[in-house]
């Protein structure tokens, strides 16, 4: 079975995601555990949660993604947004461990102008220290960047050198968005790019690692650093581009989650329908 869902909304309860994944026919699905767009987040009650994994199990959920909310920048080089960065990703691994979710996603975050190398170190300190604070299954997953300015883990090498400072290498995995590859420079648009920036991830940070691919068009150019989603095939990826990806033997196992725009072009049933038919096709 094809592990393909999308980024669905918790507004309600947590446990409605699950039926909004399902009405979409997703296989798979991600959340926020909280709303994305603050610091704080309200404690998780009990039957919240319970609720939750209740209709997770009943709907056969083997795999559910969630991603940290946006202000945390766990590569910040000032003391005190680093350190609140670095509270709110151990919070939301509590979180997501008491929801019994898979992975965390946590974008790779921002130097600030301080220096790449900066920027890793504090990313690498940033998962060390969380995760000998929070025992869990749940694995954190570093996202790559699109290439913005003072970003961190944009580049291949740039996300070796932070798991190779990271001291349990079974708890940390990536996770790559296609937009954002697209946007850092990688043209996995045609078929040989894709072949190329696969192989030169296998040897920089390797296969293995790869645990969740997020599926979005990109809005910007090949190289542009725009993180703008697009709607898939309708970007400059564009409908080829994902047939091969999707359908590559590297990828196709892996569990792939679109965020791509709701507007009035669609939201994700269109989208959904798009993939299924390139995976179908192949
Ligand atoms: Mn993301
Ligand atoms: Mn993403
Ligand atoms: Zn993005």
């Amino acid at each position: 079975m094809v592990l393909l869902g999308a980024h669905v909304s918790i507004s309600g309860s947590i446990a409605l995601s699950v039926d909004r994944a399902r009405e979409l026919g997703c296989t798979t699905f991600q959340i926020f555990t909280r709303n994305p767009r603050g610091w704080i987040s309200k404690k998780l009650k009990d039957e919240e949660v319970e609720e939750f994994v209740r209709r997770r199990r009943e709907a056969g959920y083997e795999v559910v993604v969630a991603h940290m909310p946006y202000l945390p920048n766990v590569a910040s080089p000032e003391a005190l947004s680093w350190r609140r960065s670095v509270k709110s990703l151990a919070e939301e691994l509590q979180r997501c461990e008491m929801l019994g979710l898979d992975y965390l996603v946590c974008h790779i975050g921002s130097h600030m102008g301080k220096g790449i190398e900066r920027g890793i170190a504090q990313v690498a300190r940033a998962v060390n220290e969380t995760i000998s604070r929070v025992e869990a299954k749940c694995m954190i997953l570093l996202e790559n960047m699109a290439g913005q300015k003072n970003s961190v883990g944009s580049y291949f090498p740039q996300i070796r050198a932070i798991l190779d400072k990271v001291d349990d290498q079974k708890r940390v995995g990536v996770c790559l968005d296609t937009c954002h590859l697209y946007a850092a420079g990688y043209d996995i648009s045609v078929k040989e790019g894709l072949e190329k920036t696969l192989s030169e991830f296998d040897e920089s940070v390797g296969l293995k690692a790869l645990k969740v691919l997020h599926l979005n068009d990109s809005r910007g150019k090949l190289g542009s650093h725009l993180d703008r989603h697009e709607h898939i095939g309708r970007g400059y990826i564009g409908e080829e581009g994902f047939r091969v990806i999707v359908n590559h033997k590297s990828l196709r196992g892996l569990p792939m989650i679109l965020e791509t725009p709701q507007d009035e072009y669609g939201g994700y049933e269109v989208d959904l329908e798009v993939v299924r038919r390139l995976l179908h096709d192949a």
